[in-house]
């Protein structure tokens, strides 16, 4: 079966989505800040370097797939900290990883969340983020909100996804997204314990059309998909897996 390289396997969506591979018979390398095959702290150059070279020499022969998965909630201080992990790390992870992903025409599955809409695509820090300027992002976020770094980046990172479409299909990358609503996790959890936020999330939870809130494996389920053979003309598109949240609040948008 294939080999697949995973960011933030340790926990959450990313560990759902690893034990499902596994069980279908796919070989799958963990990249973790906690614990994994590879640990290291994708907030740094550093750990972005390593993440790259270990996965490079334990898959020399190319990858079937890339999940960049690790992300931190907009509850996460500095606020910066949530530009380099959920958009930088996650740009140069990819690109670091192209040359593995071509070598086995693989997939490249972006996590994105349903509150990247709620950033207009030319927000400043969107633009910042998409211009590839780490320093700059990181200085005019902290002058900002958690949930705007949060699902600004989630936006800035759909978008940078759909614009390197083409250049990836050249050389048989498929990329897409999958974008998630409230799914219980530990990082929906750091949220429902937040003052401010989590009275935000809990409403906005209890407005989800088909009622409730996502559990991991309703997420690791359409991203396995989007993995497999069955998707291989998929590409290019954003998967809201967010009961009809994002239907109701942008009826004619898609
Ligand atoms: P989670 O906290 O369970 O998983 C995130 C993982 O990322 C953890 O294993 C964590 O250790 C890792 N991580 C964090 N910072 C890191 C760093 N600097 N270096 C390396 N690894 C690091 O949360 P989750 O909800 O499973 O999140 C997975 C993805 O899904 C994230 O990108 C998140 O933004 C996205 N998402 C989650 C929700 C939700 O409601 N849970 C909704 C939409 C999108």
């Amino acid at each position: 079966m294939g080999i697949y390289a995973l960011t933030g396997g340790a926990t959450g969506i990313g560990a759902e989505l690893k034990r499902q591979l596994i069980e279908r018979g796919d070989e799958v390398i963990t990249v973790d800040i906690k614990e994994g095959d590879i640990v290291a702290d994708l907030s740094t150059d550093a750990g972005r370097q390593a993440a790259i070279d270990g996965i490079s020499a334990r898959a020399p022969d190319g990858l079937d797939g890339f999940i960049p998965c690790a992300g931190l909630p907009p509850v996460a201080k500095p606020v910066s900290l949530i530009a380099r992990v959920n958009y930088f790390a996650v740009i140069a992870t990819v690109e670091g990883l192209r040359d593995l992903l071509a070598k086995k025409r693989g997939a490249v599955l972006i996590v994105s969340s349903n509150s990247a809409p709620m950033v207009p695509a030319d927000d400043p820090y969107v633009q910042d983020c998409l211009s590839g300027d780490e320093q700059k992002a990181c200085a005019g976020i902290e002058e900002r909100d958690g949930q705007t770094a949060y699902a600004g980046s989630k936006r800035a990172v759909t978008m940078w996804m759909r614009r390197h479409v083409v250049p990836y299909a050249a050389q048989g990358i498929r990329m897409n997204a999958v974008a998630p609503g409230i799914t219980m996790t530990p990082l929906s959890e750091q949220v429902m314990e937040d003052e401010q936020l989590g009275a935000a999330m809990k409403q906005f939870g209890e407005m989800v059309p088909l009622g409730g809130v996502a559990q991991p494996p309703q997420i690791a389920n359409v991203m396995s998909f989007l993995l497999s053979p069955a998707a291989d003309f998929v590409c290019g598109s954003v998967f809201f897996v967010d009961g009809g949240s994002d239907a109701m609040l942008r009826n004619d948008e898609f």
